[in-house]
């Protein structure tokens, strides 16, 4: 897949990185009074120049007809389309090297739109465990009621046992889809992207290919590259590290020209596009995503050490601490470009301890979500994990000792002061 970049992205021969385009890539000021930033588009309709033109539009709109070579889609309405995300979703390509992306108006919107696009009754879904709370359900119960069967396998286990899995579910021979989530929630257990493609390969029939969609919230768009490995599809909860801010719910899908079609056109039925005030958010949101999000995995490792020397934490899961002898090690330096900047780990105790440190924390917000700039804590057993049954929260190491931080972009020693005086009152 080679994405077309628009000549912006190059000054001669020279391509620029996403970091130098995340301010004026796919806009044209002239377009907009002069505007530097791109206005906020807060209207659900567009004129047409001619009832010529709005009867071309609405042929490449709905497929009837191949558009010409240099014809392109206009704006007709802003369920199908709007400037603020069609900038915005040009601006979203770059950083995972995509032909096509969509926005949502949250990141489940994303991941349940974009399986409704692709599945059919009959479907088997291969996915890794943990996954995010919402996509379990989703997976599990929402999908089963169209007669699509979902079957879990554990984040890092080897491919071997993911087909044992599938047979054993009666799944071989159906399967249409692989999602992972890597790395899984809150345990940072790695899931091998490039395995999952080549074994989606090895399921795919001529008339029907196996997908593969990574959910990328936590490393991405930043710090893994999903398709580069082999992926079909890269799924985001923008609400975390792209949002960035904690003051918007969004999403994102990116991938070939050709899926993207299907998912936007799901997009459309559903009505799950996000609103030109959420683009508007992302976009300026994404100037300070590579500030931001190496800030965080900057402060994350000095968290980490932190924590890692501490007398009354057992262990930290942190990417940035596995050694050569985990054989986790191996895909995080073939997949991963960095750590990032989550954090989890276990006190000696049990829930009583993670409360009182919880409740010790005065710099770092007791609250769920991540990716914002503001250091968060939370305790995945008994919130964002609490719905998951007793034996498989433990098989999957979500143990109640277990806290799971999001760090920020604060200063470093104001982070680990902080933690200090929590962990001192335990
Ligand atoms: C938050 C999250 C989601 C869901 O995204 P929303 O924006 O809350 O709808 C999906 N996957 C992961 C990994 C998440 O952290």
């Amino acid at each position: 897949m080679t994405p077309t970049r628009k000549p912006e992205a190059f000054i001669g021969g020279h391509a620029l990185r996403p970091e130098s385009l995340m301010g004026t890539y796919g806009y044209d000021p002239a377009l907009s009074e002069g505007a530097l930033k791109v206005p906020i588009f807060q209207t659900s309709t567009f004129v047409f120049k001619s009832a010529e033109e709005g009867k071309a539009f609405f042929e490449l709109a709905y497929g009837l007809r191949e558009a010409g070579p240099a014809e392109h889609m206009g704006l007709i309405y802003s369920r199908l389309n709007n400037p603020d995300l069609e900038v915005l979703e040009d601006r979203l390509s770059l950083w995972d090297d995509a032909e096509a992306a969509a926005v949502f108006e949250s990141g489940m919107a994303a991941i349940s739109t974009s399986l409704f696009a692709l599945l059919s009754p009959g479907d088997v879904v291969l996915y890794s465990e943990p996954v995010y709370g919402g996509t379990d359900y989703f997976l599990k119960n929402v999908l089963a009621r169209f007669q699509i069967q979902a079957v879990g396998f554990a984040a890092g286990c080897p491919v071997s046992e993911m087909e044992a899995r599938l047979a054993a579910a009666g799944g071989a021979g159906r399967l249409r889809m692989i999602f992972l989530e890597t790395p899984a929630n809150p345990t940072n257990a790695l899931v091998d992207i490039a395995a999952c493609a080549e074994l989606a390969k090895r399921t795919s029939r001529p008339e029907r290919r196996t997908l593969v969609a990574v959910d990328n919230t936590f490393l991405g768009p930043l710090f893994q590259h999903p398709l580069q490995h082999g992926a079909d599809l890269v799924l985001y909860s923008a609400t975390k590290y792209i949002g960035g801010h904690s003051d918007v719910i969004a999403g994102v899908c990116l991938g070939s020209k050709a899926l993207l079609a299907e998912v936007r056109a799901m997009r459309t039925f559903l009505g799950t596009m996000a609103s030109p005030w959420t683009g508007w958010l992302l976009l300026r949101s994404l100037e300070t995503l590579k500030l931001r999000m190496t800030c965080e995995m900057k402060n994350a490792r000095y968290v980490a050490d932190y924590l890692n020397d501490h007398a009354k934490v057992e262990k930290v899961h942190y990417l940035g601490l596995l050694t050569e002898a985990d054989p986790a090690h191996a895909i995080y330096r073939r997949q991963c470009l960095a750590p990032g900047g989550m954090v989890s780990f276990q006190l000696t105790g049990g829930e009583a301890e993670a409360f009182r440190f919880l409740n010790g924390l005065r710099l770092f917000k007791l609250a769920v979500s991540l990716g914002g700039t503001e250091s968060l804590a939370e305790h995945p057993a008994s919130m964002t994990h609490s719905d998951i049954a007793i034996a498989d929260r433990a098989r999957m190491g979500i143990t109640e000792n277990m806290v799971r931080l999001s760090i920020g972009v604060e200063h470093p020693e104001d982070l680990i002061a902080d933690l200090k005086q929590a962990l001192d009152a335990v």
